[in-house]
């Protein structure tokens, strides 16, 4: 049997993040960032006004905290104004926030300090000191500078600064697409009346929705049943459109495990690895046009075994086609509110109910049913707890690790 960390190595080596891209702002987020970005423009690009107020020479204002000081208005300037007029000694212009610093002006008094004038003379009440209420050109960011560096995720305060620096779009790593492809004689869509021995397929939804969450764009085909020939012929098909297929369902060791005995001979490895939920996991590359290598990952289809093993192995495999440095989630220490048993030789994955205490400590509660059906359970659950192959026991109070989902 392979170990947990074996198989995740094997997965991540083989994979290198896709060619970049460059993308709108607005397509942007979540993505990895491809290559240093230089701003195009000053932060800011112009002396101004972070306040609504009066630009004045600060001499003028000398000692108008004691005995208030009367400027005249020679103008206004509001932002988007170029300012035509320059500000002499005892004289004041209006001026708006972020409106550029007429010449000669070199400080701001703000309105409350003054009786408010619009036109005539404006009194002041307080001093300006030079550079008061005056933001400087370049003083946030100078042209030319790097502002956004290779490997940043793109977030919301990204996309200011790009923006800000005068960039409509930013070169990333692209999501991958991936299809989800469930397998089973059995499954039948969600919403569908079952027949004897149907269920409804909820692998495809699930995994749809955990990819999408990974920062992949994901389709669902329809479900195939249990012959090689289906099964392969759909496969065949979504080679052309997925840089990842998942699968789900027939990959252990009854009579009817379509995946496989038709996708051995595809070029994908079928193993045991040492987990509990997760035994039996299917990975390689098919061929797609053009010599595309596409990875596949097999998964079981018991919907706690496909969930757990999306989140031990897919999941990182997608982070790495997108490249994130660390593709991997980092895990926590959560105190047990009560004991596990765990099969010796191999990792479990146990689900459970992470919450945080008065203290600021991780308390994890597992949930009740840990068998790989209980998908209730797992709906319930926001965390699995990782206990080690060689542990056969964790008692309540003891600390564990505990991988966060929610994230
Ligand atoms: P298999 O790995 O195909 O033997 O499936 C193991 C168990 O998971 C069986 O009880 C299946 O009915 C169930 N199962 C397989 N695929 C799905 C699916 N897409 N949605 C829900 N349950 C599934
Ligand atoms: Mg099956």
């Amino acid at each position: 049997m392979r170990s947990v960390d074996e198989h995740l190595a094997a997965i991540l080596s083989s994979l290198t993040p896709a060619a970049s891209q460059t993308v709108s702002l607005a397509e942007s987020l979540g993505l990895v960032v491809a290559g240093d970005v230089v701003a195009r423009v000053d932060l800011p690009g112009f002396d101004n006004s972070s306040m609504d107020g009066y630009a004045v020479q600060s001499v003028s204002l000398a000692g108008a905290a004691a005995r208030p000081v009367t400027l005249s208005l020679v103008g206004e300037v509001a932002a988007g104004d170029a300012p035509t007029v320059s500000v002499g000694k005892g004289e004041a212009v209006r001026i708006m926030t972020g409106a550029p610093m007429p010449e000669g002006a070199d400080a701001v008094i703000a309105v409350e300090d003054t009786d408010g004038a619009a036109t005539g003379s404006v009194e002041c009440r307080a001093e300006a000191p030079v550079g008061r209420f005056v933001r400087r050109r370049g003083e946030d960011v100078a042209a030319g500078s790097v502002v956004v560096r290779a490997g940043d995720v793109v977030g919301p305060r990204t996309v200011a600064l790009l923006a800000a620096s005068g960039h409509a779009t930013v070169d990333v790593v692209p999501r991958p697409h991936v299809v989800v492809l469930s397998t089973g004689a059995e499954l039948v869509e969600p919403g569908q009346p079952l027949g004897p021995g149907q269920i409804h397929d909820s692998n495809s939804s699930m995994l749809w929705a955990a990819a999408t969450r990974a920062g992949a764009t994901a389709e669902i085909r329809s479900a195939v049943g249990d012959t090689d020939e289906e099964l392969l012929a759909v496969v065949d098909e979504v080679v052309g459109v997925a840089d990842a297929v998942v699968t789900s369902g027939g990959v252990s060791m009854g009579a009817y495990d379509v995946v496989k005995s038709a996708l051995r001979s595809e070029g994908v490895d079928f193993v045991q690895v040492a987990m509990q939920p997760g035994k039996p996991q299917g990975f390689g590359f098919l061929a797609g046009p053009g010599g595309r290598a596409v990875p596949l990952f097999a998964l079981p289809g018991n919907p706690v075994s496909s969930y757990v093993s999306f989140e031990v192995f897919v999941r990182p495999a997608l982070r790495r086609l997108m490249g994130h440095a660390d593709p991997v989630r980092p895990t926590r220490r959560a105190v047990l509110t009560s004991g596990l048993r765990s099969v010796a030789g191999r990792r479990q994955l146990a689900r459970a109910v992470v919450t945080t205490g008065a203290d600021g400590t991780l308390v994890a509660e597992p949930v009740a049913g840990q068998g790989s059906h209980f998908v209730a359970d797992l709906s319930r659950a926001n965390a699995l707890l990782v206990i080690a192959e060689d542990t056969t026991e964790v008692g309540a109070g003891e600390v564990v690790d505990a991988i966060l989902l929610d994230d």
